[in-house]
């Protein structure tokens, strides 16, 4: 999928929740930006080249310290690593494509320690290409520095989670998900055991760089009573979470092999920018800040999931969505009124006017038509890929 296409499906599926006139409940981020710094400057330093194939180990290597370190368990038997086999080279002999790296903390619930809640994120990336180290800040440093303090956070609860919690860093994610499809195909318990998978790629950056302070939260609409649970953690303070449906952006991470398997999910993302998948990644340009909200945002719905009552059941009876149009009327809105920096050429503020007028209709009338949804999308298609 192109990265604009990505662009228009996923300012087109946000959902309200994230631009509702209710203030959603504020929390203060208990995981600080010095937190998270550390992680990312190492991952995304040019020692590490890229973080591909054997330039990986490097990076495989300091999730294995940082779990051993807390006194997490190793995940497979008395491993940390589950080697991702290659093809026999020519000789016969075994090589190695990759290996994730996996450390849980035992649920404090007899009844419940066999259910798992997973915190992941891929930590390779490209590698290095032309002499050009692509260094993968925010794809996918960023993630990774989110798992190792939420395994921090987790380790020093004072009340002991009752579901166990299982800390996940993917390798070959970059390589048609490899390292995701080896672990469901491989798992160390029946995967129906897991009730809620999570993962974070590119946290540290903003959509199209426009200034949204959003993070977009994908998937909740398949877990019956995700979307509540969401409204129940509430939001970082400054960071505003934005629901999206995941079908329409497809399988953009190493939540397709989970949502394959119908394991509810979260996907947590900031959206892709100019700098996506190019040198240019650097962790100069991380916004730290945002990396330790959206840390501290996962951190409390593992608590939350890890000790509910209830978790949420896979659900394929998707609900109705006059939120896209909202969510597209505000769009609109905010193109108009960021002229002064990004102004728009005669015929994009023509569209833009358009759609906010048709949008604004449609929400007074409170219903919206499948030929006008699809009328809808064509506009926004047209209209986003002219303005980004
Ligand atoms: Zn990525």
């Amino acid at each position: 999928m192109s990265r604009y296409l990505f662009l228009v499906v996923v300012l087109w599926w946000i959902t309200p929740a994230a631009f509702c006139e209710d203030q959603p409940q504020r929390f203060k981020p208990q995981i600080t930006p010095e937190d998270v710094k550390p992680h990312i400057e190492f991952l995304a330093g040019e020692p590490l080249k890229g973080r591909s194939g054997e330039d990986a180990l490097a990076a495989s290597n300091y999730l294995r310290a940082h779990f051993r370190k807390l006194g997490l368990k190793p995940l497979f038997g008395d491993d940390y690593y589950q080697n991702i086999p290659g093809p026999k080279a020519p000789d016969g002999s075994p090589t190695m494509y990759g290996r994730n790296v996996g450390a849980w903390l035992p649920g404090s619930d007899e009844s419940l320690q066999n259910e798992f809640i997973i915190v992941s994120a891929h930590y390779d990336h490209l590698g290095t290409r032309d002499g050009k180290i692509f260094r993968g800040a925010d794809d996918n440093a960023s993630g990774t520095s989110m798992l190792l303090e939420v395994s921090r956070q987790c380790v020093a609860l004072k009340e002991k989670p009752k579901r166990s919690i299982v800390f996940l860093g993917f390798d070959l994610e970059e390589h048609l998900l490899w390292g995701s499809r080896w672990f469901v195909a491989h798992p160390p318990w029946p995967i129906e055991q897991v009730k809620l998978f999570m993962t974070a790629d590119m946290i540290g950056r903003s959509l199209g760089n426009l200034n949204l302070k959003t993070v977009f939260v994908m998937g909740s609409e398949h877990g019956v009573g995700l979307s509540d649970m969401l409204t129940t953690v509430g939001e970082p303070n400054q960071l505003s979470v934005a629901r999206l449906g995941i079908d329409l952006i497809g399988t953009r991470s190493d939540y397709g092999p989970f949502r394959d398997q119908k394991v509810p999910f979260l996907f947590f993302s900031s959206g892709e920018h100019p700098d996506y998948h190019t040198p240019n990644d650097v962790p100069e340009r991380i916004d730290y800040d945002q990396v330790a909200s959206v840390a501290s945002l996962v951190l409390k719905i593992t608590e939350h999931t890890a000790n509910a009552p209830q978790v949420a059941a896979w659900t394929d009876d998707l609900p109705p969505r006059l939120e896209e149009v909202a969510s597209l009327h505000r769009i609109c809105k905010a193109l108009l009124a960021s002229e002064d920096e990004k102004p728009l050429t005669d015929i994009q503020r023509f569209l833009v006017k358009q759609a906010e007028t048709t949008t604004r209709n449609i929400l007074a009338r409170g219903t919206v038509t499948p030929q006008e949804r699809r009328a809808l999308i064509h506009t926004s298609q047209i209209l986003l890929l002219s303005v980004f």
